[in-house]
């Protein structure tokens, strides 16, 4: 009795791990998932290695915390801000990432 529970668990979390490895590839963690629970895992491995990688751009955002001001690019101090004469250091993004697919 014990043995069938412990294979159900090994090959759900096998399926669970297809689907984290899937989730830069096109084939996507959902469709790899549902391949590895109908298929076996392995055959869903094999489909999300042969699957291509998702072409992706991270961006990262700052603001300004007196002004405001947005931007994608790490800056010492703020740009806005220093016309005006004043350095505000801004260290800390606002989002933690964003992802364009
Ligand atoms: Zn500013």
């Amino acid at each position: 009795m014990i043995i069938p529970m412990l294979f159900s668990v090994v090959y759900l979390l096998a399926c669970f791990w297809v689907a984290a490895k899937a989730k830069h590839r096109k084939v996507g963690s959902q469709r790899a998932f549902h391949i590895a629970v109908l298929l076996t895992p392995l055959v869903a491995l094999i489909v999300v290695l042969s699957s291509a990688k998702k072409l992706e751009t991270h961006l990262q955002f700052f603001r300004c915390k007196r002004c405001g001001y947005e931007y994608s690019e790490k800056h010492a101090s703020c740009p806005a801000c220093a016309k005006e004469g004043l350095k505000i250091y801004v260290n800390e993004s606002i989002k933690p990432e964003v992802v364009l697919r």
